[in-house]
């Protein structure tokens, strides 16, 4: 009798978070992850904003972000080497053709907020991002303790943990197709089969794509193109300063070092793929950025596009497939899959270890230890749909 053996499918922080609470709950599982990049967190993952935000999305999603608080605030010893928040208040501003928005967004964050969002005077505002055009902030509401996350230390402590717990990771290696294999499945990857107990699909943009290859209905997966670019900082002290957004999601930016990292905050449906970004689309960013600020932005230093993934209600789907209880769903993270990551792995490991049958015998047919990834990918624009 081997132990019992879970395949979690994706290297993103939704798979290592979910592998490396596996091991928590259970040490005497055989736990191995697959990703079919080369590297972990190529995808979403690598793409963020990276930011902490507590009064943002469903319900249920604010939920899982107060679950996860402890684990970024109190990470376990030896998983990471330097804290993983940065405090950084985040500032929506509206102009005043917006104030229905800002007293939308006012009323949701004061309603269901352990940190309530507060609305402050334009003089504020000003202070908290100088660059700001004056005459196009009517109003300005803050998230006063909103943090920047080390996506990479955060993503890195999940896999120092699985690791040495004694689990394991294959890169390079894309699951093709699972087949139920008396209680368990028999995954075709392309590097060969691989026997499993239980499998956790956690495969971003491609969760319903994996779930076919299982013969499991989808749940309704769309992804959306979310671009992002690098431009030159105005050469001022940024200390203390916000990340800033348009209340209607127009476009945001924050300073980055020395670059000020932006983005058009859009929300465009696309395939699961690995997407370019659009000159057109750069260009609008800009354009806007330029109305509401004094940075007069022109060269770009680097472009990419992610893609964040919801299901139709725009909350997690995390648990078991009704009909197949030993493959078990983490997916449509959309916006908020960094900052939920703790507890939304908590949770699906959880869960997992509720359907695991007890000792169950599988033989390995297959399993190669590629090289892995030591942390999110910077820019990448080389592939298309
Ligand atoms: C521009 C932008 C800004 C964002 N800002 C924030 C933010 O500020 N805060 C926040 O919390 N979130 C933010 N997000 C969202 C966040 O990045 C995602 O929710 C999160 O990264 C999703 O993680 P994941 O592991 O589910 O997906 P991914 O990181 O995409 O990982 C899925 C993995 O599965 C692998 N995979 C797919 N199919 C297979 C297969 N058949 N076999 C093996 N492997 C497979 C893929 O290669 C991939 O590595 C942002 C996203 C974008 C694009």
């Amino acid at each position: 009798m081997g132990a019992t053996r879970v395949v979690v499918i994706g290297g993103g922080i939704a798979g290592v978070s979910v592998a490396h609470h596996l091991l928590q709950l259970d040490p005497d599982l055989d736990v191995l992850l697959l990703e079919m990049e080369a590297t972990l967190a190529h995808h979403a993952t690598g793409r963020s904003a990276a930011l902490l935000l507590e009064n943002l999305g469903t319900g249920s999603i604010r939920a899982l972000t107060s679950a996860s608080l402890d684990y970024l605030r109190n990470t376990p010893d030896g998983l990471i080497d330097a804290p993983l928040l940065s405090h950084r208040p985040v500032l929506h501003v509206g102009t005043v053709r917006q104030d229905e928005a800002i007293d939308r967004m006012l009323a949701e964050g004061i309603e269901s907020a352990t940190t309530p969002t507060v609305e402050i005077d334009v003089d504020e505002a000003m202070r908290l991002f100088p660059p700001f055009r004056r005459d196009r902030v009517h109003r300005a509401i803050v998230e006063p303790d909103s943090a920047d996350i080390d996506v990479g230390g955060l993503h890195q402590s999940f896999v120092r943990g699985l690791r040495r717990a004694g689990g394991r990771i294959a890169t390079s290696g894309r699951v093709d197709a699972a087949t139920q294999d008396g209680h368990g499945w028999r995954l075709d990857t392309t590097e060969g089969s691989v026997g499993a107990d239980v499998v956790v699909n956690c495969a971003g943009a491609w969760g319903d794509v994996v779930a076919a290859t299982a013969g499991v209905a989808p749940v309704g997966l769309q992804p959306f193109r979310r671009t992002a670019f690098m431009v030159d900082g105005p050469g001022l002290d940024t200390t203390g300063w916000a990340f800033a957004g348009d209340i209607d999601h127009l476009w945001y930016l924050r300073d980055d070092g020395p670059q000020m990292f932006c983005s058009l905050a859009e929300e465009n449906p696309s395939e699961p793929c690995d997407p370019r970004p659009r000159e057109l689309d750069v260009a609008l960013a800009i354009d806007r950025l330029n109305e509401a600020t004094t940075l007069g932005i022109r060269p770009v230093n680097s472009a990419w596009v992610g893609l964040r993934t919801f299901a139709p209600d725009r909350s997690m789907v995390i648990g078991s497939e009704p009909d197949h209880p030993t493959f078990v769903w983490c997916v449509g993270q959309g916006g908020t899959g960094i900052q939920t990551s703790p507890g939304a792995g908590l949770l699906a490991a959880q869960l997992v270890v509720g359907v695991a049958p007890p000792q169950h015998s599988q033989t390995l047919t297959w399993l190669t230890l590629g090289p892995t990834g030591s942390g999110p990918a910077e820019d990448r624009d080389d592939d298309n749909c």
